[in-house]
């Protein structure tokens, strides 16, 4: 019987960089990278940033050239949609009925926009942003609107909310909770952060929620808040969270909970069938339980440890997690897992551009965020590796050291 090699369902960040690692540890095997985007792999970061200010043809943002897969030997079919899974047959099922067989198969298929379900929500001018076609649109689309509407003070949206107010636009951000980006860091980087959009003229309405989205001749023009006001807008960008595309999962009979769930192998119940990146939910020591993270560190880190363990080397996934946002000139980075906390210490000054806050689950650290100190943030993650005791006490202590804490810890 031929071998069916290794089918990876999704080319975003983690189906790519499977395929890649499988080759470059030496698997010989057909391995195939079926995506249901148009075009080869591509980096998603860039399209909230750098993508936003260009003119949508500076940005290298494909992994890898065409010559790249067809050398490594890895066939990419993109434009196929994979439509379900029949495990005893180990094949799947296009959406155009092609039946493709796997020895291996691995689940890739990320995340989707989670939609604003409103009268008004399918307006002209009213925008998501994940794919490359959909940061087209909203790059368009920004150069025209002078007044701007962000729903959903998260990460993604606050990255493009900052570019749009760079170039000059009437930029106001509308947020159910009171704390921008609260799902995910401290208070403090949140309120530093949002003192730093609004010292660039940005609006907030943080504990308000959409309840619909005006428009004429089919073109978006303004939002409607809960309290009644109506906020001009010319251009809506959504941003309110992601759905995981944990269904073909379900459908086959495989667990899910707020995506595919696997244990720290990334293996599914299924030997034959395992999952990566932003669809998977597996155990993470650093988040004290089951998570499913979004960040090209998680997606990158979860291919290389599954092409690991299909060359025959498994090992545990136990990677400290970590996660940048750039946000006009400020950058953002996460160590560990910060959310869920409930201590935090910040050490240099939170009113200004440089400071990091420390993050503390029952007592022991668990996260570091860094502003604008990105050496900080290397030794965070070092620190963080290791399993050294650092208590809310010894990085409150005026003397403490960072680097050479976490060179202590290493040695
Ligand atoms: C705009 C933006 C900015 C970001 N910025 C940052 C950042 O600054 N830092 C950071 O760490 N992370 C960032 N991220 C997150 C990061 O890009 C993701 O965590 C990463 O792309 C996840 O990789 P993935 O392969 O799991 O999913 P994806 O890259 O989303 O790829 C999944 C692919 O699977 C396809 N697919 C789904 N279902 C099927 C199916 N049934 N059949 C075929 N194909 C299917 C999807 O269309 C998609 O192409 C950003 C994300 C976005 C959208």
């Amino acid at each position: 019987m031929t071998d069916a090699g290794v089918l990876i369902v999704g080319a975003g960040q983690a189906g790519y960089q499977l395929a890649a690692s499988l080759r470059e540890g030496g698997y010989a095997g057909p391995v195939r990278l079926v995506g249901d985007e148009p075009e080869l792999p591509y980096q998603r970061p860039p399209l909230s940033k750098a993508y936003l200010e260009g003119d949508g043809s500076g940005q290298n943002l494909p992994f890898r050239p065409q010559a790249f897969f067809a050398t490594h030997a890895i066939e990419v079919r993109p434009d196929t949609h994979v439509a379900a899974i029949d495990r005893n047959a180990r094949r799947v099922v296009t959406a155009t009925d092609e039946m493709l067989d796997y020895r291996h198969l691995v689940l890739a298929t990320g995340t989707r926009n989670r939609p604003l379900l409103v009268p008004g929500h399918d307006l002209r001018g009213v925008h998501g942003l994940r794919t490359h076609a959909e940061a087209e649109a909203l790059r368009v689309g920004m150069q025209a609107a002078r007044a701007i509407v962000v729903v959903g003070a998260g990460f993604l949206g606050l990255e493009a909310a900052a570019v749009a107010a760079a170039r000059g636009a009437r930029v106001e951000v509308v947020e159910t909770t009171r704390q921008p980006m609260g799902r995910a860091v401290s208070p403090m980087v949140s309120d530093a952060f949002t003192r730093q959009h609004q010292r660039h003229g940005i609006v907030f309405h943080l504990g308000a929620g959409v309840v619909r989205l005006h428009g004429e001749a089919g073109h978006v023009t303004g939002v409607e808040l809960s309290d009644g006001t109506l906020l001009p807008a010319a251009l809506v960008l959504v941003c309110i969270g992601v759905i995981p595309n944990a269904e073909l999962a379900a459908d086959a009979g495989l667990p899910v909970a707020n995506g595919v769930v696997v244990d720290e192998y990334l293996a599914t119940p299924d030997p034959a069938i395992s999952a990566i990146g932003d669809c998977a939910a597996y155990p993470n020591r650093y988040a004290g339980g089951v998570v499913r993270l979004e960040s090209v560190q998680n997606a990158v880190d979860h291919a290389r440890c599954v092409a690991a363990r299909l060359l025959g080397r498994p090992t545990p996934y136990h990677a400290v997690p970590w996660f940048w946002s750039d946000q006009g000139d400020w950058k953002l980075q996460i160590a560990g897992f910060t959310a869920g906390c409930q201590q935090f210490v910040p050490r240099g000054d939170t009113d200004s551009r440089d400071f990091t806050v420390y993050a503390f689950r029952d007592g022991r650290l668990a996260g570091v965020e860094t502003v604008n100190r990105p050496g900080d943030h290397v030794a965070a993650r070092r620190l963080l590796a290791t399993d050294a005791l650092v208590t809310p006490e010894m990085v409150a202590a005026p003397d403490f050291d960072l680097r050479k804490a976490a060179k202590a810890a290493q040695s």
